[in-house]
């Protein structure tokens, strides 16, 4: 059984000796439990806080020399609990390893699946969080401009491809040409702009003449200061992620840009609202999952993976995955389904 653990908190962005890989004897379940074979590891940008000793306001930090966490597609491979049998695919968290015991509480019966790896992606946590962040709190009206970024990524792509459902104008910010061009020709969002373009506050505002009423918050950073001056009265913000501050260590130099914001929000009336997508499966997950898989069978969402291969390859991928390396859904096929 092999499995990366967290071998050091980084400062900055994480390196590989930030990891460990180690092996270990394949665990027998105990009454109650099932043994699950790790098939897709997703790797999500929320990892890179719960290695910090802190963690997050809503998650408890990885301990030093434990697994690294992580959602999972699994096969059961033995079982002694009574609602799960010998070959079910299910989701569940087995985190960074080839084999991991479970009591059944974390898991949720998948069937058998086309792409298994859907589950962790465009039918799963991420798609999940686009849906209720832009629906329920962005509310994108026809006509509107809607603005992502990260915008070919496993949020940001389903955020835009939904706002257009919707009838808004959706301009992408991405990182590089070819990400952009995918946005555009393939995602059919009406404009995609580089994030590392030092024009960007110019480009943006000429992408959206008539200023911006959602904004879908994954970055921060250099993004949101371009954003800002263009936020139309009464916009809205989904704060959903800031992945541009994760590997900062120190707060960034230059003026303090919070009077400014707090007088934009102040006089835009500006509804920002920060959102964890763990709270809303009870209320909102079979809505998600009805409509998604609509749109996805009518080919009105598509959806892109990154599938790199390995449980080896992970650190490197989720390195890659901050730096902005991934294009698409990040996962680890860590056996063949
Ligand atoms: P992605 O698949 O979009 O991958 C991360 C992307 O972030 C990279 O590909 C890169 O895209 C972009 N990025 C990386 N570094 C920077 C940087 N310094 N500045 C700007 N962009 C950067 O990840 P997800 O779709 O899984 O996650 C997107 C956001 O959603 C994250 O902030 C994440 O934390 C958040 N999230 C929040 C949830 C919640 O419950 N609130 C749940 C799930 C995700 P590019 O190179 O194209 O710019």
């Amino acid at each position: 059984n092999r499995r990366i653990v967290l071998a050091a908190h980084p400062q900055g962005l994480p390196t590989p000796r930030h990891f460990r890989l180690e092996e270990s004897a394949v665990p027998a379940p105990g009454e109650g439990q099932v043994l699950l074979r790790t098939l897709y590891l997703s790797l999500d940008p929320y990892m890179r806080n719960l290695m910090d000793e802190a963690g997050t306001g809503y998650a408890s930090a990885v301990p030093l020399g434990a697994p690294m966490v992580g959602g999972t597609v699994g096969r059961v491979v033995a079982s002694r609990h009574p609602r799960f049998r010998a070959g079910d695919l299910v989701l569940g968290n087995a985190g960074w390893q080839d084999y991991a015991l479970s009591d059944g509480t974390d898991l949720v019966a998948l069937g058998e699946m086309q792409r298994p790896s859907l589950a962790l992606g465009g039918l799963g946590m991420p798609a999940f969080t686009a849906y209720v962040g832009l629906l329920d709190i962005g509310q994108p009206k026809p006509g509107e401009t809607v603005v992502v970024a990260a915008a070919t990524g496993a949020v940001g792509a389903v955020v835009g491809q939904i706002a257009k459902l919707r009838g808004a104008r959706v301009v992408g910010i991405a990182g590089g040409a070819d990400k952009c061009r995918y946005a555009v020709e393939e995602l059919g969002f009406d404009a995609c702009l580089d994030r590392r373009d030092p024009q960007l506050a110019r480009t943006l505002a000429a992408a959206c003449p008539d200023g911006i009423d959602v904004y879908f918050e994954n970055v921060g950073g250099a993004v949101f200061d371009a954003v800002l001056p263009l936020l139309n009265q009464y916009a809205r913000v989904p704060v959903c992620g800031v992945i541009a501050h994760y590997n900062e260590d120190a707060p960034a130099p230059g003026p303090d840009r919070l009077p400014k914001t707090m007088a934009t929000v102040l006089q835009k009336r500006i509804r920002m609202q920060g959102f964890i997508i763990l709270d809303h499966y009870g209320e909102r997950f079979e809505a998600f999952r009805r409509d998604m898989s609509q749109w996805i069978a009518a080919g009105q969402v598509k959806l892109r993976e990154d599938v790199v291969d390995g449980l080896e390859n992970a650190p490197a991928a989720f390195i890659g995955l901050l730096e902005g390396r991934n294009f698409g859904k990040l996962v680890v096929r860590v056996a063949e389904a």
